[in-house]
């Protein structure tokens, strides 16, 4: 089947050679204008039989490199990249580096060029070796250079060789890009600190938690870390301190921290003064966990009567899906014969309005998920992702 496309890109790239080869020739016939325009019909003729590796090479061989066809090998590449015809387009970019003539910085161009058709066929070390060179050199190049290789690291899990690029990125503390990479490069050793987490490495995760923090103060992922660590090591206090403070001041992360600050709780103190923190705390933030964590612990100490009470009063103030669910679960507990049979199947449609429901959504390209990704899988923005208030009815 034609890709029309890519022949239209094809067909235009050789008639603009055509031309530019035949205006160049202009006077001087030094070189046979009958080997241009055969050249030429034996391109079109290779993308009539559709044969567009054929064409290709025919293109490369009808259309000299200089200056004039330059940015039409860099477009055709361009195109043929983008359409997934990766080997094409390599083959276009090397033929550029291979032939002399060329400026500095029109090699650097074809460079990083090649660099980005090694990445999209998932060549990543050849990617790295030429992007490496490229961005020794000052010019255009070395920035989006530098972000390329970043973009390797970061798919392939290499944090360290990451962190080197963000910090030739981000420059001193005084650079006007330093705030823009320090939250990502808190990421990073967030990401270093799991690893050692992952080994047992308490001692190890903390220093990189530190250095974390260090890169960008309000980094909430390397506060819940250490808060976990914190109470896992013995120092519960301490940690519970930490995650109550993300809790209350980073709302998107409630929900991320509430089992941990329960746990605690539940080992360290008594139902009431849990209740009490959580009553706190649902008055300065809005997820639905913390006031259906309320209800279960009411309905612990005082009876499932006395939290259908608390959720039915909570309903009124801000309505949930959640908290309807919740409401459903006692009515069904009073409730029997007929009257248990209809609240039942009402509740298990709710159930599916729940598990169908996405808690999160990446705020830089709207991906939706069921839970927190620090990466977002999509767009690839560190950080984006937020609790969907959408959860509250009457919210959307
Ligand atoms: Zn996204």
């Amino acid at each position: 089947m034609l890709d029309w496309p890519l022949y239209l890109g094809l067909l235009t790239a050789l008639a603009i050679g055509f031309l530019l080869g035949r205006s160049k020739l202009g006077d001087s016939e030094s070189t046979s204008s009958s080997e241009l325009d055969q050249n030429y019909f034996t391109g079109l003729n290779y993308l009539l039989n559709e044969q567009p590796d054929k064409a290709v090479d025919a293109f490369v061989q009808a259309l000299e490199v200089n200056s004039d066809t330059l940015e039409t090998h860099l477009a055709l590449g361009n195109l043929l990249r983008r359409r997934g015809e990766v080997d094409k387009a390599v083959r276009i970019h090397q033929n550029l580096l291979a032939r002399p003539g060329l400026s500095l910085e029109q090699v650097h161009r074809a460079q990083y060029e090649l660099a980005l058709d090694y990445v999209k066929s998932g060549l990543f070390d050849r990617a790295e070796e030429l992007l490496k060179l490229l961005v020794k050199k000052e010019g255009p190049y070395k920035i989006d250079g530098l972000k390329q290789l970043l973009e390797i690291y970061q798919d392939e899990k290499e944090w360290l060789l990451g962190l080197d690029v963000l910090k030739k990125l981000s420059g001193t503390r005084f650079s006007r890009h330093y705030e823009k990479w320090s939250p990502i490069k808190a990421h990073f050793f967030c990401e270093l600190a799991e690893s050692c987490l992952s080994e047992g490495d308490f001692a190890g995760a903390s220093e990189y938690l530190q250095k974390a923090l260090v890169s960008d103060r309000n980094s909430v992922r390397a506060l819940i870390l250490q808060g976990q660590i914190d109470i896992y090591t013995g120092s519960a206090a301490k940690g519970l301190q930490r995650l109550q403070k993300v809790a209350g001041a980073y709302e998107d992360y409630t929900a991320e921290v509430l089992p941990h600050i329960l746990n605690v709780y539940r080992k360290q103190s008594g139902l009431g003064d849990c209740i009490q923190y959580l009553m706190s705390l649902n008055k300065r933030v809005h997820n639905p966990d913390v006031f259906v964590a309320i209800a279960d612990l009411i309905a612990k100490d005082r009876g499932s009567l006395a939290a259908a009470e608390f959720v039915t009063a909570e309903a009124a103030r801000s309505p949930t899906v959640v908290g309807l669910q919740r409401l459903l679960d006692y009515y069904i507990s009073f409730s029997e014969g007929k009257a248990y049979e209809y609240l039942s199947s009402l509740k298990k449609v709710m159930d599916n309005m729940v598990v169908a429901q996405s808690n999160y959504q990446c705020s830089s390209c709207g991906f939706n998920a069921r839970s927190l990704h620090w990466l977002c899988p999509s767009c690839k923005t560190w950080g984006s992702f937020k609790f969907k208030k959408a959860v509250f009815i009457g919210e959307g």
